[in-house]
């Protein structure tokens, strides 16, 4: 039987940015992925707007920017699209319908929203505090985010405070009229979560997004897969083992503490540190077993709201792709999320678990390669999803846009598959909603937080604990150095 210091179950960017920092720290690591590739949930994303300068310096991964200006095109069904720029986070209007009441506005609404992302941006990159612990860390750290709050000024924490519960629609209607404007925006808020924006807290989750990516539309025009690369690299070449084409069927535990996994094909590996970078809920439910668990704790897992609800189309046509009204030498995304209501009602369908006659699209082109985001399709728990209705609608809107489309491949992957390729648990984005009750010290939940289980020597990294999902690695960084701070 093998043994190895620390196990990673998932080779998904945190498992492999914990891999590569503890097997630094002269730990004997172990990496076991399920699928022939690495990389998990990364498969889906198109840029790397989040990627954590903590994770490219500690693992000496090369994440420069080589377009230093992007475009954030808003579509418009009359053509009238917006078009922004963002040049190194200065954002400025290339072509609009909003007038120019409008035009500022919308850049002050972003310009003071940054005053208060960025109070929150000095608690996304580290362990969040446990509350009641008395923990001398833990009180300062806890000072430290009250003072953070506190340094903004009277007028502005009280602002912070009032914002934090709203819907994101209520404070654009007070503050804009252009529909393309409010639902650019409104998009950006609600993209992956389970919320519309008249949903209470939609405004915290673009000043969360915002926080960690630095501004709300920064991207970076570096490819995904090169990322997944340079960490896979990063094991390696410090002596990480990585399996592949494997999936662990259990964590086996004695007198609460873990002893090691089991594979599918029942082999075990020892070990008394293991780290899942599957979500909460499989970690849990699935690879861990309800019985060993207390019945409070499982009621908290089950609790836990983790309903996908974005798929990812992609389509290949047989010329290169040119949308009308747009430069085509333009780098960006685009999003067709046209108003509030529209949104809106896509969101409401969600709701019931049906897919809305007119969904939300955020898209990338690259040269005849169309890759999208289609929001809301919900994880069904009990149907099937008809995957052709929802491709015929989502090209019903691109034709708006794109004249003589010819399209020679298309396939939609939707939370269901995410679900059984990933053992992602409603295929989330986030691998579980990004709401109040499951932020910071509370996520994924009570009993749960700061990466740490029930179980001595579990310990979880993957986008269902804090900061949440997206390609920051923050979540692998902090485990990693929770695991290093126990074992000393
Ligand atoms: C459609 C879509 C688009 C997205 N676009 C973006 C984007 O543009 N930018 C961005 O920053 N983020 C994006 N995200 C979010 C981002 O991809 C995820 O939040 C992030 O990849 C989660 O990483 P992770 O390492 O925590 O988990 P995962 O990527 O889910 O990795 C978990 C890994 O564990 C493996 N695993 C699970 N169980 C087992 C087991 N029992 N045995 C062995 N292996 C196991 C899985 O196969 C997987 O490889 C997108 C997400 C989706 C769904």
């Amino acid at each position: 039987m093998k043994k190895f210091d620390i196990i990673i179950i998932g080779g998904g960017h945190n498992g492999l940015v914990a891999a590569s920092y503890l097997s630094k720290k002269n730990k004997k690591v172990l990496v076991i992925e399920k699928n022939e590739n690495v990389g998990g949930l990364a498969e889906y994303a198109n840029n790397l707007n989040c990627i954590s300068p903590i994770i490219t310096k500690e693992l000496n991964i090369n994440a420069a920017n080589t377009n230093n200006t992007n475009h954030i095109i808003s579509l418009e069904d009359h053509q009238n699209h917006t078009v922004l720029e963002d040049n190194n986070g200065k954002l400025s209007f290339i072509k609009t319908n909003a007038d120019e009441h409008d035009q500022k506005n919308f850049l002050s609404i972003i310009n003071n929203y940054k005053i208060f992302s960025k109070t929150l941006g000095s608690f996304m990159f580290k362990k969040p505090p446990r509350v009641k612990s008395g923990n001398k860390a833990d009180i300062l750290q806890l000072i430290s985010m009250g003072w953070k709050v506190r340094k903004l000024g009277k007028k502005n924490m009280r602002e912070l405070l009032r914002v934090i519960g709203l819907n994101i629609a209520d404070d654009l209607e007070d503050n804009l009229s252009n529909n393309n404007l409010m639902g650019l925006l409104s998009h950006e808020a609600v993209l992956g979560t389970n919320l519309g924006p008249r949903s209470p807290g939609s405004i915290l989750t673009l000043l969360y997004k915002q926080a960690i990516n630095n501004n709300v539309f920064n991207f970076k025009n570096i490819e995904v897969a090169d990322y997944i690369n340079q960490l896979e690299e990063s094991c390696n070449k410090n002596s990480v083992e990585i399996i592949k084409s494997t999936e662990v069927k259990k964590i086996l535990t004695q007198d609460n503490s873990v002893t090691g996994v089991q594979l599918n094909n029942e082999e075990i590996f020892e070990s008394t540190c293991v780290i899942s970078n599957s979500d909460p809920k499989t970690t849990y439910l699935n690879l861990l077993g309800a019985e060993i668990l207390d019945t409070d704790f499982i009621r908290r897992t089950k609790n836990f709201r983790s309903k996908g609800n974005v798929a990812k189309l992609e389509l290949v046509f047989e010329n290169d792709i040119n949308i009308n009204g747009v430069a085509n030498n333009m780098y960006g995304k685009f999003i067709y999320a046209p108003n509030i209501k529209y949104i809106e009602h896509a969101f409401n369908a969600n709701k019931y678990n049906k897919y809305s006659e007119n969904p939300c699209l955020e898209f990338y082109v690259n040269k005849n390669i169309l890759s999208a985001n289609v929001y809301y399709v919900p994880y069904l728990a009990n149907s099937n999803h008809q995957e052709n209705e929802i491709i015929k609608k989502c090209i019903s809107i691109l034709s708006k846009f794109i004249t003589d489309m010819k399209i020679s491949k298309e396939k939609l992957i939707t939370p269901n598959a995410m679900e059984v390729k990933y053992n992602v648990a409603g295929g989330h984005w986030h691998h579980g909603d990004l709401e109040i009750d499951q932020l910071l010290m509370m996520r994924p939940f009570y009993g749960s937080a700061q990466y740490s289980t029930p179980i001595n020597g579990l310990y979880l990294c993957s986008a269902g604990t804090h900061p949440g999902g997206g390609l920051t690695g923050i979540n692998g960084i902090n485990a990693a150095k929770k695991v290093i701070g126990d074992l000393k």
